[in-house]
């Protein structure tokens, strides 16, 4: 595998299959899969308290403030082997403080290699998400964190289409048909790179 592939962002709304195909990812690239919302809902499950500070603004639909979540991804990559052997990021970085603080903790020795741009139209990511039933889905927190998604988190995009990490993937379809959409245009990078 390739090292475009190795260390890598997925960009998406939720309900966009950033969670599902992040973890596909990691199986086939053997990397680790890395999701800050399943951080924060599994600190808040045993009580830790950044965990619970996070939960009260997930369960508005509201971004949880940067400090914190920059916080909880620099503590998990100070070990140097947490980066060197590469990620799947699912759901960070979320605003432009956050792309920032993330080039700040790989450094230069361990840049990213790719963002993933997984997109779905936005009526059938509310159809997913209702679906899902998971705690925090009601339809206003899903409002909200579109709406949030549009401001702070799809000029991510354009940020790093500028830097020629970004690619597009069509993320309506079978699962399956996703995952090897993705892995073509991986590959597709290779062959260039
Ligand atoms: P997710 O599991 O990615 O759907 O995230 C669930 C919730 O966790 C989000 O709605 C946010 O409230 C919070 N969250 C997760 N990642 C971040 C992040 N990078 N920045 C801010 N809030 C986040």
């Amino acid at each position: 595998m390739t090292t475009r592939g190795a260390r890598l962002v997925i960009l998406g709304k939720q309900g966009a299959g950033k969670g599902t195909q992040g973890e596909r990812l990691c199986k086939h690239f053997h990397t680790q899969h890395l999701s800050t919302g399943q951080l924060f809902r599994d600190s808040a499950a045993v009580g830790v308290p950044a965990g619970l500070k996070a939960k009260e603004y997930m369960d508005r639909g509201e971004l949880v403030p940067d400090d914190i979540v920059v916080d909880v991804v620099k503590e998990r990559f100070s070990n140097p082997a947490e980066v060197q052997y590469g990620f799947v990021l699912d759901g960070f970085p979320r605003t432009a403080n956050q792309a920032e603080a993330l080039d700040q903790i790989l450094g230069s020795q361990y840049p990213l290699g790719l963002v993933l741009d997984l997109d779905v139209p936005t009526d059938l990511v509310i159809e997913r998400l209702l679906g899902r039933g998971r705690e925090d889905d009601t339809r206003q927190s899903i409002r909200r964190r579109l709406e949030l998604y549009d401001q702070e988190t799809k000029p991510l995009i354009d940020l790093y289409r500028d830097r020629g990490l970004l690619v597009q993937i069509d993320g309506v379809g079978e699962e399956e048909k996703v995952f090897q959409r993705i892995l073509d245009a991986i590959h597709a990078l290779d062959q260039l790179s």
